[in-house]
């Protein structure tokens, strides 16, 4: 463990297994590992990008890692749920799906934002008593026990209103909505617009890839999904594993998802390491690029193309080296390569023209 203040130092005392070391400083470590298990997580969107919900311009509209914060006894209210003002707010808006299943935004659903949804108003209602309505799209209570908790706070009097909110604002349009916020909605099942006056607006935004997502693809040499989370090999038989051998991927870098999830796929992910070190050794893809290092002109292009990172240039011998543990057979560097010194083992060209002429023969 690493403390940025020396502090008294009675923890380092008393630490039995002498884990902790007020003397130690941060460093960068070069390791050279086998496996790699990425779980870099996720970030939560940002509500500013719909200015209509007044995130960021309009007080007692915040977001849900804002709301998380606040409910925590370490948090700046100690713990009690409070607006602006310093009062226990009587109304408050849930609004779901924000940033998410929305063409102008994220399209996927984020999966997590209706039950954390459902565990805010519990904990609104829990707190401080206040009348909390929730605006949905669709309800999707997925995991083991969800259904049951979703009819539980349908039974403790939480309001539901069906319909993806329109604006929060401020202009009130009757003495009810003076000082309040009003959250505009249509609602989809009494097909009626509505205006509903609260004085706290928690906003349920959605999960999107990190902000190194790419820098870290850039890196690892793994692709991505259409929604920019990191693409697992096969979405049934390899939910874990990466394109590239011995990475490999849990939580919610792969997608958004819960933290049962999340440890359920880390314990498998680690499983997956360390059964590759169990081994001991690795298998080797038959079909793999080799260079020719008489023909290569050093030109890098096959450096750049390859998806797997598995090709280095040697500024010694002025060529560039294929690392076969790494290399895929894909063929990206044979076809880039403009003095032919890249080969696909087995698919030279010479091997293709005698299938080709057996065949016509
Ligand atoms: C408001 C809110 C409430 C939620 N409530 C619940 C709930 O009640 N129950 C539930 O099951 N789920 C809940 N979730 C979902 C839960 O947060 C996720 O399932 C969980 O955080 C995923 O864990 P993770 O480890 O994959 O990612 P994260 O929790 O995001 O952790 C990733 C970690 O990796 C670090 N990291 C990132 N990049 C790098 C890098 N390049 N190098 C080193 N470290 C890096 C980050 O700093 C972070 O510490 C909630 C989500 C939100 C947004």
């Amino acid at each position: 463990m690493h403390f940025k203040t020396g502090g008294c130092k009675i923890c380092e005392d008393n630490c039995e297994a002498g884990a902790i070391d007020h003397s130690k400083t941060d460093e960068t470590r070069q390791l050279k590992v086998g496996a790699i298990v990425l779980a870099t997580g996720f970030d939560l969107f940002d509500s500013r990008e719909i200015p209509r919900y007044g995130y960021g311009r309009l007080p007692n509209v915040i977001s849900a890692l804002e709301f998380e914060r606040i409910c925590h006894a370490s948090g700046p209210t100690g713990g009690k749920v409070l607006t602006s003002a310093g009062q226990p707010p009587r109304s408050v808006a849930i609004v779901h799906c924000v940033g998410s299943r929305d063409k102008n935004h994220q399209e996927y659903c984020s999966r997590v934002c209706c039950m954390y949804s459902l565990k805010f108003a519990h904990l609104v209602k829990e707190k401080t008593g206040a009348e909390v309505t929730n605006f949905y799209i669709d309800m999707r209570s997925f995991g083991k026990g969800y259904e049951e908790f979703y009819r539980r706070l349908m039974s403790e009097e939480v309001n539901f209103v069906r319909g993806k909110v329109a604006e929060v604002t401020n202009v009130s349009r009757s003495p009810e909505e003076e000082g309040k916020l009003i959250v505009v909605c249509e609602d989809t099942l009494l097909g009626l617009v509505r205006r509903v006056p609260v004085e706290l607006v928690i906003l349920s935004a959605g999960l999107k890839p990190g902000a190194d997502t790419e820098k870290l693809n850039q890196v690892f040499g793994i692709c991505r999904s259409a929604d920019g989370f990191f693409a697992e090999k096969h979405p049934k038989l390899a939910p874990v594993d990466t394109a590239s051998d011995g990475i490999f991927l849990a939580g919610a870098c792969q997608g958004p998802k819960d933290i049962p999830d999340s440890v359920a796929q880390g314990a498998a992910a680690a499983a997956g390491a360390l059964s590759l070190i169990d081994k001991g050794s690795i298998v080797l893809e038959p079909i793999r690029a080799r260079i020719n290092a008489d023909l290569c002109g050093g030109c890098q292009i096959c450096v750049a193309n390859c998806p797997y990172t598995a090709i280095e240039y040697n500024s010694e011998k002025g060529v560039s080296e294929i690392q076969e543990e790494l290399c895929k057979g894909c063929g990206s560097c044979v076809a880039g390569c403009p003095s032919g010194a890249a080969l696909q083992e087995n698919f030279e060209d010479r091997q293709i023209v005698s299938e080709v002429e057996g065949v016509l023969s």
